[in-house]
This record gives structure tokens, C-alpha cells and sequence, in this order.
């Protein structure tokens, strides 16, 4: 048997007890780390058994040479055969593995599948051939090798030259340091073959399999790069940012955000990844790419070796634009350079977001001060929704209850009104919904915001019916997003319920649902709120796309005019012939229609002839606090 001694001491040995020893390594890894399990991977964890089967079966095989008598000839023979079967393997599954991550065409992925199995087939076949007719490797009488004509020499030479082909013409489909980083190891292991033919040793055969290996296993399945563009995640680009910041170093950054893939699931298309490639080589040396989030790619680049940053980044941005008329999918680009205080906290992610939030589409902003202060105040904001959102305190006193009351053109009272919400915040005082509104809607915030607001309506009606003032109903805003909660109708009507007054007191605001799943949730919910005795108003109509056969879906009893209408029916002829038209056809299916943003007696008086119901706007009140709401309420007689 095989001695320990032996195993170790024997220079021989070293090397396949080494592969064993890596290959072992490598599997621990794998299994203890959350790599996804793909089918490359499944290849490559292939590739890896059957390098570890190689080695022990060399091992076995020298033995064996070693042990030589008369009777194990054909034992040593098979073993040979089998370690070449098995270092065969590894190269047909190599080609295998390439053209799985390069996403090769079906019928090119077919064809390389075909040639490797053939030459497999052949080279087998041939050396079984050649020794058995005696001019291949054989054993002499006393167990001394005759290595005869090499076969596997030439199928090492071909199966690389296979591979590499291959690697060749995939290289378009593959980021480029990947790429490198194959034909370097590649390159290595074929000198380590070469150096041990020159030196007649076989110690390191299987060794040469390992190094591609590593580089696969580093590239394809432990780093954050995305093989078709080498972009890295969030964690890479927070960590190049470190370093730059712990060296001094001041850097450039360029964020690229295309909205429409901006969802979970949705992966940029190829076109739009090989032009960012193209961008960040050709005008950025060392331009670094990170996808950060859905449809968001941010490139960073030190500022030394770019002297001419400042043309280069012009030069993008019209390239850029130039590009935009060509694919046509609406983008927002935020550019400019690192600034220490954001680099410290390493927050260029959320920075990058604020800012594209606040942007509208196909601009590119360069960043300035102004955003440093707004993102500040947004985290600040942000940090007090959550806490508010945590405590889930109803009477929370940082949300207030702004109110506008509504006209009655029917009574001429003002007997509904609208609550507007605003913020009341230590730092920063009061905060408007344009500011607050986006931020708790994205961190899904909002529903605790509305059922606070909610809960001090109920309260501010219970208290002016007490006191014996008139009031029809109060109309409260709901975000669409919280309108796809399961919750959304029980949290609404127990929370009416509990102040203890009748539902009809209350309507909700609820704007145009834009797709048609969305549609569907909402209806339902509305639906079954409004059997239950709450009005729905329809909120901004005129400021998107309009879909009629939607709006008649649903049970609204007043649809609201955005002021933008109103604007319009003041400026021509025909746009107040359309605006008339629209209204006069919602009255006549017994919609009412209420006209936001009446500011002045001239539009007042536009409204009027344009079938209005109900006007509200900076005419007869600004927003003010829900308890001065009495100021317009008539009295109960
Ligand atoms: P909205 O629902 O369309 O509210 C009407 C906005 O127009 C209010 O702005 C109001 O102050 C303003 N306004 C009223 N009359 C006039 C006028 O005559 N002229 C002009 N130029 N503006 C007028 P505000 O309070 O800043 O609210 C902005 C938006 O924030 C609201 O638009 C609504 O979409 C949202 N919002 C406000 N409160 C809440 C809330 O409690 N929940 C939710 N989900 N959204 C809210
Ligand atoms: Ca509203
Ligand atoms: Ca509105």
C-alpha cells in the first residue's frame, strides 16, 4: 500500500497531493459561501471533481509504476488511460463551461460541443490504438516506461488551441479583465507544461489544470463582476471609494440612471451596457463601473491620470446625447467631482439617488452644493419618517393637519375641504409635501403618514360637529402605492370607526392608476370602501394620460380639475372649448366636478361657465392649520 511517508516525502507526489489539497480548499469555499448556482457553476464544480479524480488516480498510477510485477501491467495501463480520460475531461468541459457563461447562440454552443467530444473521442482512441499495436506508451519486461509517440502531447496542443479559439470569439460577450485574466492563466499553465517536458518531469501535469480554475473561480463565481461588463456592485464601488478617500485622492464620478429599467428584474439592455463600456475606455484610462442598482451605472475615475476630465466628461454628455436620439430611452445623468465629506461617510449611492430624484428626465446635472444641503435635509427628513413610521403614534405631533376649504357653488358655504399634510421638523421646521411626500412614498413610509392624518381628521370632525359646525365631508389624500396593501380598508375603517363618526364624513383622493394591474388592485379596494359609505375623488385629472374607460370603471363621486386645466381654459379659445366639453360631459354622468387652484375672480368666473360644482383655491383660502377651518364653516341652525 501506499505509505504516508511516501505520499509526503516523495517530490513526485507533491504536486497532485498539492491539486487534491486546493481542489478540497475550493470546495469548502463554494460550500460555504452563497454563490448562485447556476449552470456554469454546476460546470465548473464539475471541472473541479474531476481534477481532484485526476490527481488520486496519478497518484495510484505511479504507485503502481513503482510496484511493478508482471501482474499489474494491465491495471497500470487502464490507470494511465483513465488519468488521461480524466484531464481530457477537464478541457471538454472547459469548452463547455465557455461557451455556458459567454451565453454562446444554441446552434455555435452545439457545434463546439460536437468538435470537443470528437477530438475527445480520437485522441482516446488513438493512444489505446498505438499502444495496443505496440508503437505508443508501453511497459518494457522489467516495468521501465517506453513512451513512444506522444499522443497526448498533441491533443493538449489542439484542445488549447480549441479553447482559445474559442475565448476569441467570444471575447466581445466577455468584459475584458475577465478575458485577461483566462489567457493569462492559460498562458501560465501551458509554460509550467512546456518547462516540464524541457526538464522531463511530470510532476506539475495536473497542477497546470488548477490555475484556470482559480481564475474562474475568482471571476465567475466569488467577485461582484458582472462578466458581460465588468460592472461591480455597490460594495465594490463603496470600497473604491475608501481607498481613494484614505489616500487623498480626489476622483471623478458619472452616474447613469435609464428609468425605464429602473424596476427590480429589469436588466439593462446590451446595447446601452456596450456603450458605457465604450464611453468609460475611450475617455476614462482607468475608468471604473459599478451597476448599483436597477438600470444605474455610476463611473468612477481618479483625476490625475485624466488631466482633461473636464473636456472628456463634455465630450460623454454629447456623445451621450447624441446617443439618446438613437435609443430613445428617457435618461438622467448626475456628474461631478468627490467631495470629502460625502466620500467619509461613503454615501455617493444615496447622494447619486436624491439627486436623481430630483432631476427631470434627459438632463445631465452637475452636482453643486445646493444638493450636498438638500441631501442632507432629506436624510435628516428621512431619518424622522422612520422614526415616526416606528413610534406609529397617530397623535405623532411632527404631522400636521393643514385644511382648504371648499366652495359649495350650489349653497355658496364652504362644506367640504381638503387636508393637506405638512411636516413639522426640529431642524428644519415645516416641510412641504413636494419635499417629504417622495422619500416616505420610496421608503414605503407613507400609509403610517396617512393614517395619522386620517386619525386627526376624524378628530377635527368629531370636534366641530360637537360644537355644532356644519361640515359635509373632508377629503384626505391616498398614495396609489398604499392602495396595493392588504391592509389598506381595514386600516382606513377602523381607524374611522374608532373616532366614532360616520364614514360618508370622510372622501379619499386617490390619482389615476398607470398601468392595468395596478387598476385592478385599486378597484377592488375602492369598491369595497365605498360601499361602505367613503367618496372617492378623482385628484390631478388633465395632468397625465387620461384613460375614460378606467375612470368610469370606478365609483368616483367628483372628479377634480387640475389647476394646469384651469391655466389652459384661460389661454385660448379652444382650449376652454375642450376643458368645457370634458366637464359638461363628467356632469352630465353625474360626476361633480370640482376646479383646483382658483386663484383669482376671472377664473372663478371661467369655472362657473364650465359646469363646476365645487372651487377651491388660493381665492378663498390658502392651506391653513384644520382647526381654523371654523373661520369657514357655516353653523348647524
Ligand atoms: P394636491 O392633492 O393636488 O393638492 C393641491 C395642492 O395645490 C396643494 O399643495 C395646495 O396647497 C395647492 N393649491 C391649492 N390652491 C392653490 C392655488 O390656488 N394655486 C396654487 N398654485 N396652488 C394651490 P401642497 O399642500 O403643497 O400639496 C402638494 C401635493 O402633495 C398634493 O397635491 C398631494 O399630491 C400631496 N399631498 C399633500 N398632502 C398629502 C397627504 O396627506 N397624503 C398624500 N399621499 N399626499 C399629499
Ligand atoms: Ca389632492
Ligand atoms: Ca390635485
Amino acid at each position: 500500500m501506499l505509505s504516508l511517508e511516501a505520499l509526503f516525502n516523495s517530490y513526485a507526489y507533491m504536486g497532485d497531493v498539492t491539486v487534491i489539497a486546493i481542489c478540497i480548499t475550493i470546495f469548502i469555499l463554494l460550500g460555504s459561501s452563497y454563490v448562485s448556482r447556476t449552470r456554469g457553476f454546476r460546470i465548473f464544480s464539475a471541472i473541479i471533481g474531476t481534477v481532484l479524480w485526476a490527481a488520486i488516480v496519478n497518484i495510484v498510477y505511479n504507485e503502481m509504476l513503482v510496484r511493478y510485477t508482471a501482474e499489474l501491467r494491465y491495471v497500470i495501463y487502464t490507470l494511465r488511460v483513465v488519468y488521461y480520460f480524466l484531464l481530457f475531461d477537464v478541457f471538454f468541459l472547459f469548452a463547455l463551461y465557455a461557451s455556458v457563461v459567454s451565453n454562446l447562440e444554441h446552434r455555435k454552443a452545439r457545434s463546439i460541443a460536437i468538435i470537443s467530444t470528437v477530438l475527445f473521442g480520437v485522441i482516446m482512441g488513438t493512444d489505446i490504438t498505438l499502444t495496443a499495436v505496440g508503437v505508443g506508451f508501453r511497459l518494457a519486461e522489467d516495468g521501465t516506461v517506453i513512451y513512444g509517440t506522444n499522443v497526448f502531447l498533441i491533443g493538449y496542443v489542439m484542445f488549447v488551441f480549441l479553447i482559445a479559439s474559442l475565448l476569441l470569439r467570444v471575447r466581445q460577450l466577455v468584459y475584458k479583465r475577465v478575458m485577461y485574466g483566462f489567457f493569462g492563466t492559460m498562458a501560465l499553465a501551458i509554460f509550467l507544461r512546456v518547462l516540464q517536458i524541457a526538464i522531463s518531469q511530470s510532476v506539475l501535469t495536473t497542477m497546470t489544470f488548477i490555475l484556470p480554475i482559480i481564475a474562474m473561480l475568482y471571476f465567475m463565481h466569488s467577485t461582484p463582476y458582472n462578466i458581460k461588463d465588468g460592472t461591480l456592485d455597490i460594495r465594490a464601488m463603496e470600497d473604491m471609494v475608501n481607498n481613494l478617500y484614505v489616500k487623498k485622492e480626489q476622483f471623478i464620478f458619472m452616474s447613469l440612471f435609464l428609468p425605464d429599467f429602473g424596476e427590480e428584474g429589469k436588466e439593462l439592455p446590451e446595447a446601452i451596457r456596450a456603450q458605457t463600456r465604450r464611453f468609460s475606455r475611450e475617455f476614462f484610462r482607468n475608468g471604473v463601473l459599478f451597476q448599483i442598482s436597477n438600470g444605474q451605472i455610476v463611473m468612477i475615475a481618479k483625476k490625475k491620470p485624466n488631466p482633461d476630465y473636464e473636456e472628456w466628461m463634455q465630450t460623454i454628455l454629447n456623445a451621450f446625447t447624441d446617443q439618446y436620439e438613437h435609443f430613445k430611452y428617457p435618461y438622467k445623468i448626475v456628474y461631478g467631482d468627490s467631495i470629502d465629506e460625502i466620500s467619509e461617510k461613503n454615501e455617493y449611492a444615496l447622494l447619486i439617488d436624491s439627486v436623481h430624484m430630483a432631476i427631470p428626465e434627459n438632463t445631465a446635472h452637475r452636482l453643486c452644493p445646493e444638493d450636498i444641503r438638500n441631501f442632507n435635509q432629506d436624510k435628516y427628513i428621512l431619518s424622522e419618517l422612520a422614526d415616526i413610521y416606528n413610534k406609529r403614534d397617530v397623535n405623532d405631533p411632527r404631522v400636521l393637519a393643514y385644511c382648504q376649504p371648499v366652495l359649495n357653488i350650489k349653497t355658496g358655504k364652504f362644506d367640504t375641504a381638503e387636508v393637506l399634510m405638512r411636516l413639522e421638523l426640529e431642524n428644519v421646521g415645516t416641510v412641504m409635501p413636494v419635499k417629504f411626500i417622495p422619500i416616505a412614498e420610496s421608503h414605503e413610509y407613507i400609509h403610517v403618514l396617512t393614517e395619522i392624518i386620517l386619525h386627526k381628521t376624524c378628530q377635527e370632525i368629531k370636534k366641530l360637529s360637537n360644537e355644532g359646525y356644519y361640515i359635509n365631508r373632508i377629503s384626505v389624500n391616498v398614495s396609489v402605492l398604499e392602495l396595493k396593501l392588504d391592509d389598506f380598508c381595514c386600516d382606513i375603517e377602523s381607524i374611522i370607526k374608532s373616532n366614532g363618526i360616520p364614514s360618508d364624513k370622510i372622501a379619499l383622493e386617490i390619482t389615476e392608476s398607470q398601468t392595468d394591474a395596478d387598476f385592478m388592485i385599486m378597484k377592488e379596494k375602492i369598491e369595497t370602501l365605498h360601499e361602505h359609505g367613503i367618496q372617492f375623488y378623482l385628484d390631478d385629472f388633465g395632468t397625465g394620460y387620461s384613460n375614460m374607460e378606467r375612470i368610469m370603471e370606478m365609483p368616483f363621486d367628483i372628479i377634480k380639475f387640475d389647476r394646469s386645466m384651469l391655466i389652459a381654459s384661460g389661454i385660448d379659445e379652444r382650449s376652454e372649448r375642450i376643458v368645457e366639453n370634458l366637464a359638461h360631459m363628467f356632469k352630465d354622468m353625474d360626476y361633480s366636478v370640482l376646479y383646483e387652484g382658483v386663484e383669482d375672480e376671472e377664473a372663478e368666473k371661467r369655472c362657473k361657465e364650465m359646469s363646476a360644482s365645487y372651487l377651491q383655491g388660493y381665492k378663498y383660502s390658502r392651506p391653513i392649520p384644520i382647526e381654523k377651518i371654523r373661520d369657514f364653516l357655516p353653523k348647524v341652525i
